[in-house]
């Protein structure tokens, strides 16, 4: 079956404070920060404070005012990162055949060039 979560991934190791990160916006239901390995001129992470692993996890699993305030958050932080006029990309990874390497859910940022045709 599926695996529970794990407490010890590197995004709840960060959300305790227990590992720094360049924050870039937080509130009541998110934090967002710089990417360690950035892939464009501007790459930001926003994860949902509480524990999901998958977009089904957080989809299914959260209150609707914790999903609404995700969703918000993650517009929020291309408007004040300025993204809205030149553009930017979203991105999630879910599980194995994507890729994902840290196992709590997150929306990657992508800005700062033209980014080119998605690949997959
Ligand atoms: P995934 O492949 O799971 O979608 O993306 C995980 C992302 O987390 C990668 O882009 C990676 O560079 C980033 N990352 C991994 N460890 C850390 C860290 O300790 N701090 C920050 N800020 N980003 C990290």
């Amino acid at each position: 079956g599926k695996p529970p979560y794990d407490d010890s991934n590197i995004f709840a190791r960060i959300l305790r404070g227990e590992i720094p990160c360049r924050k870039v916006y937080e509130d009541q239901w998110c934090l967002a920060f710089h990417d360690i390995n950035p892939q464009a001129p501007h790459h930001v992470l926003v994860i949902p404070k509480s524990p999901y692993i998958s977009f089904a996890d957080f989809s299914a699993g959260a209150p609707d005012a914790e999903i609404a305030g995700f969703i918000r958050a993650v517009g929020h932080v291309a408007n004040m990162l300025g993204f809205e006029e030149s553009g930017y990309r979203l991105l999630a990874n879910m599980g194995p055949d994507s890729h994902q390497e840290v196992p709590h859910f997150h929306v990657h940022l992508f800005a700062g060039r033209p980014l080119g045709p998605m690949l997959v």
